[in-house]
């Protein structure tokens, strides 16, 4: 887990996020999450723990009002959510770029330098767009599991 939930109330308690029982289960499921998780996957883990079954339409509802606070981002790539990795940091959040393991589907949610938001800003703009959100997302290998590709890969040249 990046940070405890006990971090998360205090960072939601000074920025006025109001965070119900239901809020709290489905951010925790994400935060105890090392892959990102779909919106069904978050069904079936917080059934499994809760005595009321929760339904998709309120699951969807739940990760609305937590993405537009910052406490998860989505995914566009894979359509999963992941927890943010900076809720309890100190310094404000800055855009993000998701690297996303391809073979366990491990997500790191890492800064992007104010000067690639830059370049970014200027070849969308020179192309006669404007940036809305700059989230970027990158399907990569995380280092176990390049470590895996490796092996293998030396094991079959033998
Ligand atoms: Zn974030
Ligand atoms: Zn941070
Ligand atoms: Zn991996």
């Amino acid at each position: 887990m990046k940070f405890d939930m006990y971090q998360v109330e205090q960072y939601c308690d000074k920025h006025g996020i109001r965070l119900t029982e239901r809020r709290k289960q489905v951010l925790g499921e994400l935060l105890q999450s090392e892959k990102a998780l779909s919106a069904y996957e978050l069904i079936d883990d917080c059934n499994k723990k809760a005595k009321k079954n929760i339904s998709a339409m309120s699951i969807y509802r739940i990760l609305d009002y937590l993405e537009s606070q910052r406490l998860v981002h989505k995914l566009n790539l894979t359509n999963k959510y992941v927890a943010c990795s900076h809720i309890a940091c100190e310094h404000g959040h800055v855009t993000s770029q998701f690297l996303i393991c391809g073979g366990c589907s491990k997500v790191e949610e890492v800064n992007v330098s104010p000067s690639t938001i830059s370049a970014l800003e200027a070849s969308v703009e020179a192309a006669g767009f404007s940036l809305m959100s700059p989230h970027i997302e990158v399907k990569c290998l995380c280092g176990s599991c390049s470590k895996e590709q490796l092996n293998k890969e030396s094991v079959d040249k033998r």
